[in-house]
């Protein structure tokens, strides 16, 4: 019981099929897809402006578009792939055709989409615990509890599905990004190794006349994420690609240890950032939220109309045969370059790691 609130005097705020916690892409596709399956889905954010403040370099690849419709209106501009940089020399091309989105309004988008397919969402409703009785929810500072035959927790790497589940947390890169402007429009995002970003990358993804410039870092192999922005962003400006003015700040946390072991469990499943289901090195996390929002999305609807809560064991090894070796091989890789971190020649390291060079592939 906790000392706050006894959870069977919370008033009942909705009881529906499925209560789907988080509303990125991970939610509004599990919820768009069970919606759809003609069950009752309720969604819920704490946000009161799905999509904002955007977190992230707003990249995904072209093949999303086999996923989930991405209309003309999310997408900024489409990027040829990346161009490679270690110790600021470049050293590789790699052909990756993709979007750069507007991915507040890609969230958006997604959001409304469920809603169209008949999901209730809730803004403003934070999670704050999941219990066998449903979720705990506090709206404007008040409790209640909405009741469900299965929950789904696609609220970020800070899951509260995943605490009730015995979930350890997860281990987290730190990201920091500015927007800024570009001296001249690109084609080609560019991703930079140096050991001034230990454990991790900067990147730049252009869009349009601006560009995302970011750093993340393993905080455990050293470092300051503000100080390795500051150091690349002085850097571009010299180079002569970016000016000084910046638009945008932002930043956030990104999951780098691999998937949890347990994703789930009698009646809840974790989708996406929740679920660990983001790419241990590159970050990339978009994809595998949506492809995992609907696999999570059917097996609740087989479930509810069969009345079976033992189909929704059927998710982990549906994740796994999708993008299990997507996430598996980031993850090893991850391990190596953390564990040979300023031990093994930098380069040596770096090829090994980034999906640019072909022995990021070797077994
Ligand atoms: C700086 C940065 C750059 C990135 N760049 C890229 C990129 O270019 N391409 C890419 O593919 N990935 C990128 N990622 C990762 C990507 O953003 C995530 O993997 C993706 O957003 C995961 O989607 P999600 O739905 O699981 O989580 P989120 O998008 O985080 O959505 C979770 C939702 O849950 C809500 N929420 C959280 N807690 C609660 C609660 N207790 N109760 C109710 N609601 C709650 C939040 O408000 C949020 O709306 C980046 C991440 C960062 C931090």
């Amino acid at each position: 019981m906790n000392a706050e609130y006894r959870i069977d005097e919370l008033p009942i705020l909705a009881k529906g099929d499925v209560v789907v916690i988080g509303a990125g892409p991970a939610g509004s596709s599990t919820a768009a897809t069970a919606a759809a399956g003609g069950i009752s889905v309720l969604m819920l954010d704490r946000k009161e402006h799905i999509g904002l403040p955007v977190q992230c370099a707003e990249y995904v690849p072209l093949s999303i578009a086999a996923e989930v419709p991405v209309p003309a209106a999310c997408i900024a501009q489409r990027v040829e792939g990346f161009v490679t940089y270690i110790h600021w020399e470049q050293v590789a091309q790699t052909r990756a055709p993709g979007y750069v989105l507007h991915r507040d309004v890609f969230d958006r988008y997604l959001a409304e989409r469920a809603v169209h397919s008949g999901a209730k969402l809730l803004t403003k409703a934070q999670a704050v615990a999941v219990a066998d009785q449903g979720v705990v929810i506090k709206e404007q500072g008040k409790l209640s509890i909405v009741k469900a035959n299965i929950v789904i927790g696609s609220e970020g790497p800070k899951s509260v599905a995943a605490q009730a589940m015995g979930c350890s947390l997860q281990t987290l890169a730190y990201a920091k990004q500015i927007t800024v402007k570009l001296r001249k429009r690109l084609q080609w995002a560019q991703i930079y190794f140096s050991p001034s970003f230990p454990g991790g990358y900067a990147w730049l993804f252009p869009k349009n006349d601006l560009a995302n410039v970011g750093v993340s870092l393993d905080l455990s192999l050293g470092g300051n994420a503000a100080t390795a922005l500051g150091e690349f962003q002085q850097y571009l400006m010299k180079e002569g690609v970016i000016s000084e003015e910046v638009i945008r700040r932002t930043g956030g946390t990104i999951p780098i240890g691999g998937p949890q072991l347990k994703i789930q469990e009698k009646n809840l499943m974790l989708v996406g950032d929740a679920a660990g289901h983001t790419h241990p090195i590159s970050g990339e996390g978009i994809f595998p939220a949506i492809v995992a929002g609907k696999i999570a999305g059917s097996l609740a609807v087989d479930s509810i109309r069969r009345g079976d809560i033992d189909i929704l064991k059927q998710y982990p090894l549906q994740c796994l045969t999708r993008f299990g070796e997507f996430l598996k091989r980031g993850f090893e890789r991850k391990g190596e370059y953390s564990i040979n971190w300023g031990k093994t020649e930098f380069s040596v390291l770096v090829r090994k790691t980034w999906f640019a060079f072909p022995e990021y592939f070797e077994s």
